[in-house]
């Protein structure tokens, strides 16, 4: 029998087409580093054997890179692969997971999937409302998950407010900081989730090497938490699924992390700037912590992204609520400016 079908409520990424630029998945617009490359051409001379199941050389060099021992530190593919392992491990049936919505489309997805049950609380203010979470948890909650920075609306949960939080989350229950966006943020006020997860066995950090480390087509993700919790989302991963390719250029990514973040660098520069000139241009846009922006446009949102796709500028609508776009290289924001000034213009011309 099929269990209850979770379904993907995602469109492709992008439409097929000629010339495009892709603001529209959030991803690094950088290539791979030469050393990044290297390792990855050395790697594929031994496809015809298995990987490395326990992922070894990487989770050592994730456990040397963050200060944990190696018993707290989890590795998939990706992070969507990594959580799906967690709710794999600590999912039963009538288990609830509870999360904001809106916020990552692989939530509602992996949750489905688990035959868990999702329960979503609604952002207030394009932010997580952690007082109405908190009250949502019940004594079949088994976990929570915190998007921090939320994807798609780029706000952050500061330190004080994500300790209140824990203070009041029962210990039984596992709290998911989802941190993809971790390298990007700059706010002083942000967590340390790492910390956090040290004095508090329920709490764990989901990272990845997709967003900042510019891996998402290799699909790496790990988990740092509580070891006994750590061991049971091991023993829940699919064998194998992370190729000795991945492994490889993640290791290498650590090893050159100077050059990534100060990629990384940059393209926060670039948030600030694309951020400054919307406001500027009388678009509302929160602050982001990620390498993307949030316009909530309403019921404007569908011939704004028609218009978008027109200009071959792919951005990211949700519904009625907003679009996302990723920031890419200063040309391409320029693009994306370029259609929001026309856009803004427009808007002033029919209001008046
Ligand atoms: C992009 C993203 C991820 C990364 O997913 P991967 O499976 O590691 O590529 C995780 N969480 C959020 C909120 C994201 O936006």
């Amino acid at each position: 029998m099929l269990k209850r079908s979770a379904g993907r409520r995602t469109a492709p990424l992008v439409a097929s087409g000629a010339r495009s630029t892709r603001l529209s998945a959030n991803e690094s617009p950088f290539g791979p580093l030469p050393s990044v490359l290297e390792a990855i051409q050395s790697a594929a001379s031994e496809i015809n054997r298995y990987p490395d199941d326990e992922h070894t050389a990487l989770v050592a060099a994730l456990a040397a890179r963050f200060g944990v021992p190696q018993a707290h530190v989890a590795v998939g593919s990706g992070s969507a692969g990594v959580l799906q392992m967690v709710l794999e491990a600590l999912g039963e049936p009538g288990a609830e997971v509870v999360y904001a919505w809106r916020s990552f489309g692989a939530y509602p997805l992996l949750v489905g999937l688990s035959g868990a049950t999702a329960v979503e609380v609604p952002l207030g203010d394009d932010k997580h409302d952690l007082i109405a979470m908190a009250n949502a948890i019940t004594d079949k909650t088994r976990a929570v998950i915190i998007c921090n920075p939320n994807n798609p609306t780029g706000t952050t949960v500061s330190r004080a407010e994500l300790e209140r939080f824990l203070n009041e989350v029962p210990t039984d229950c596992l709290v998911i900081l989802d941190e993809a966006y971790r390298e990007y943020v700059q706010d002083e006020d942000f967590p340390d989730g790492l910390g956090l997860c040290r004095g508090r066995p329920n709490v764990a950090v989901l990272r990845t090497f997709s967003k900042a480390y510019g891996m998402a087509g290799l699909r790496v993700g790990f988990l740092v938490g509580d070891p006994d919790m750590v061991a049971a989302v091991r023993a829940a991963r699919l064998p194998f699924s992370v190729t000795n390719i991945a492994q490889a250029a993640a290791v290498a990514s650590l090893a050159a992390e100077d050059e990534l973040l100060s990629r990384v660098e940059s393209t926060v520069a670039e948030r600030d700037r694309v951020r400054s000139a919307l406001l500027a241009q009388g678009w509302s846009v929160p602050p982001s912590g990620g390498n993307f922006l949030w316009l909530p446009l309403g019921e404007a949102t569908a011939s704004y992204v028609a218009a978008c796709q027109a200009a071959g500028v792919h951005v990211r609508a949700f519904g009625s609520d907003g679009i996302r776009v990723s920031i890419g290289l200063p040309e391409e924001n320029d693009a994306f400016l370029d259609l929001a000034a026309a856009a803004a213009e427009q808007k002033m011309r029919s209001a008046r």
